[in-house]
């Protein structure tokens, strides 16, 4: 049994938390934040998130019956805004919560399981926290983007609209729209988080690589307003909006080649590890499973230095071959017509419009698309 010390309680440092303290480790849980607390971002939970999530003992039952707001997604819509679309039904559901509520249930589980939680900021573990290296024999780093490498930037704002004012069919449907402004690979999106018998709240946003942004001399506040006035269907849903939450921009900590995960006794996991998907900027289900395979890691040897090894090795098993083919994939996609060509393809081929979506839902690994 070791003293295992996870920073962050984010999904990546609270499946951490869960796995090592069920394998009977005597684990701490630190974040800066009492929980509930919430965690910008699109809040969406894909179907690998929802695989990831029964890793913990979560499966979508529990979603239904712990989760005070939520919406089930029963499929996309891909387009170029007000050129193209492509809506495509899955038969497997995914959701969208709202992370106020999905973080604390997954803090809940870790709780349950065993961590002893704190709040306390950690921000310089080298220099005004070294008594962390001698008071615990592992350092689990989860303390999100600001401990990885941000990369890219994204922004939401939460609507709230009449249920009768909303159409019927988008209800369970995340939409997902290119436009040239937000670069070839950012994008804006419109996803139903809550719905009830009154209301649908809406999660509206935008996220932008910080590569294509630079280039564009632009800000992502501009670029969410645009999308605001300019995409036809947010427009028409913000002349519907009974109340609304003010923009919040957030960076993203998305893949990056030759990925070190760990350094000595500190292993980095979630978006603190870059483990964000590079081209969907979805983060969850990485850093769910990343918090497993820590503790495999951690399990399966005999010293921390051995630990250390086999998380970087079990890093370039499980995450690396699907993020590089990720990353490739953005590689080619260098002009905007190519999001036009593939929303024109899946209207026309429906196996293929099915691949496609069920890749951005995270279940098709990227190295199947590729030569
Ligand atoms: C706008 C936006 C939209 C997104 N949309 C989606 C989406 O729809 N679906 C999806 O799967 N992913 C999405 N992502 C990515 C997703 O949010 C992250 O990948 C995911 O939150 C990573 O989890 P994590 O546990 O690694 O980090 P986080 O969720 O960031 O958790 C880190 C935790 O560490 C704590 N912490 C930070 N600093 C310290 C410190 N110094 N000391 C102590 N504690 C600290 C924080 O309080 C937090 O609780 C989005 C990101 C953004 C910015």
């Amino acid at each position: 049994m070791s003293k295992i010390v996870v920073l962050g309680a984010g999904p990546a440092g609270c499946s951490a938390g869960y796995h090592l303290a069920k394998s009977g480790h005597k684990v701490m849980l630190i974040d800066k934040d009492c929980f509930p607390r919430d965690k910008t971002c699109g809040d969406g939970i894909s179907l690998g998130s929802v695989q990831a999530l029964s890793t913990m003992g979560i499966y979508p039952d529990d979603i239904k019956r712990l989760a005070s707001e939520y919406a089930q997604i029963d499929g996309f819509l891909l387009g170029v805004s007000n050129e193209i679309s492509h809506l495509c039904p899955t038969e497997l559901k995914g959701y969208c919560i709202p992370r106020f509520v999905f973080d604390n249930l997954l803090y809940q589980k870790a709780i349950n399981a065993g961590c002893v939680a704190r709040t306390q900021r950690i921000s310089d573990i080298e220099g005004y926290h070294q008594e962390l290296y001698s008071d615990f024999d592992y350092i689990i780093d989860a303390r999100g983007v600001y401990a990885g490498e941000a990369n890219a930037i994204a922004i939401r704002a939460y609507w709230s609209i009449k249920v009768a004012d909303f159409p019927k069919i988008y209800l369970s449907k995340a939409q997902i729209y290119f436009d040239k402004a937000f670069g070839v690979n950012g994008y804006g999106w419109i996803f139903p988080v809550a719905v009830d018998s009154e209301l649908v709240k809406l999660n509206v946003g935008v996220g932008v690589w910080l590569d294509e942004y630079q280039k564009n001399n632009t800000n992502i506040i501009r670029l969410f307003n645009e999308f605001v006035q300019r995409n036809q269907a947010t427009k028409q849903l913000l002349s519907l909006v009974v109340s609304q939450q003010k923009p919040k921009a957030y960076p993203l900590a998305t893949a990056k080649r030759a990925n070190t995960v760990s350094y000595g006794k500190v292993f980095k996991i979630g978006d603190a590890a870059n483990l964000t998907d590079p081209l969907t900027g979805e983060g969850i289900a990485n850093a769910i499973l990343s918090g497993l395979y820590v503790t495999q890691a951690i399990n399966m040897s005999t010293s921390p230095e051995l630990a250390s090894e086999n998380w970087q090795r079990l890093y370039q098993l499980y995450f690396e071959p699907d993020l590089d083919a990720g990353l490739q994939i953005k590689s080619f996609r260098k002009f905007s017509f190519i999001n036009k060509l593939l929303i024109w393809l899946m209207n026309r081929n429906k196996p293929f419009a099915e691949q496609v979506t069920y890749t951005f839902a995270g279940l098709i690994p990227y190295k199947k698309l590729l030569p």
